[in-house]
């Protein structure tokens, strides 16, 4: 809870008038605590996890947007959709749900905060830069264990039931396979921490990341094409399609750990038979 209720107090204690956004912030959580404030993570992530993959489910219904599937022949049928979708929301409720309120004490522990200033555009754009190569190191070394035969007979098994994946099946998963998954999510703010905004931030980038990641689609405006070293739907695809065998594409976020680690190589190999198929089928077309 702010130590301050009005803005003329704030302004006196930091010295400077507040800018909009930091007397929206006053106006928001000077009568919540910092406990309340924390939890807004769980409505976020329904939201998000809700409402972002809605437009997905409508292009999967026109056949002009088919050109552009990483599967073309590949259809999930809308009951499959919501049992995906239920699914995920039992997990969210039994399980993400009351994990989350009960970690408040590490949130605390490792310091997020939750007072004025608020932090500026820079030290947020940073630290959300930081975190999603920290989560996406770490995920890319708990995902190879995830597929020794142990960790995907008894939990990663779960979320490779979809061979072609689709925005509602990013955290689709086994319990266990989630809550192991919240660890990358949480070590960046764990060592860098900074300001209850930035840690919604996050995790609202992170699912959504994480949806367009699996939507199914390679779209050729998709913004994330431009960040550099970034896997994208395609990426992840090939992981899927491949299915319990894969040993490329561990990475959740960027494509560098497989290039590094040699864990792309049948991926790369596939592209580049491709390639060569597409060549052939041109001059065969045009009689070359
Ligand atoms: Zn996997
Ligand atoms: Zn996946």
């Amino acid at each position: 809870m702010l130590p301050y209720t009005t803005v003329e107090e704030a302004e006196a204690a930091l010295n400077r008038t507040l800018t909009a956004a930091e007397t929206l912030w006053l106006k928001y959580s000077a009568n919540k605590s910092d406990y309340l404030l924390y939890c807004h993570n769980l409505p976020l992530f329904f939201l998000s996890f809700s409402l972002v993959p809605l437009p997905l489910i409508a292009v999967e219904l026109i056949p002009y947007f088919r050109r552009y599937k990483t599967q073309p022949h590949a259809q999930t049928p809308l009951p499959q959709m919501m049992a995906c979708y239920m699914n995920v929301i039992k997990t969210f409720i039994f399980c993400v749900g009351p994990f989350q309120l009960l970690s408040y004490p590490a949130v605390k522990f490792i310091g997020i905060r939750t007072g004025l200033p608020l932090p500026s555009v820079w030290e947020v754009s940073v630290q959300l830069a930081i975190y999603f190569i920290i989560e996406d190191y770490t995920n890319y070394w708990i995902h190879r264990w995830l597929h020794c035969k142990w960790g995907y007979e008894n939990i990663h098994r779960v979320h490779h039931e979809y061979t072609a994946p689709m925005g509602f099946t990013s955290p689709y998963a086994h319990w266990a396979e989630v809550l192991i998954l919240g660890f990358p999510a949480f070590l960046g703010p764990a060592i860098v921490p900074g300001h209850m905004v930035t840690f919604w931030l996050w995790f609202v980038l992170r699912n959504i990341e994480a949806i367009e990641t699996h939507c199914g689609y390679d779209f050729p405006w998709t913004p994330t094409k431009y960040i550099p070293f970034y896997g994208g739907a395609e990426y992840h695809d090939y992981h899927h399609f491949v299915g319990g065998q894969s040993q490329s594409n561990f990475a959740s976020v960027f494509t560098y750990c497989d290039y590094i680690y040699g864990t792309d190589k049948g991926y790369r190999y596939q592209k580049k038979l491709l390639a060569k198929v597409l060549i052939n089928e041109l001059y065969s077309l045009y009689g070359k």
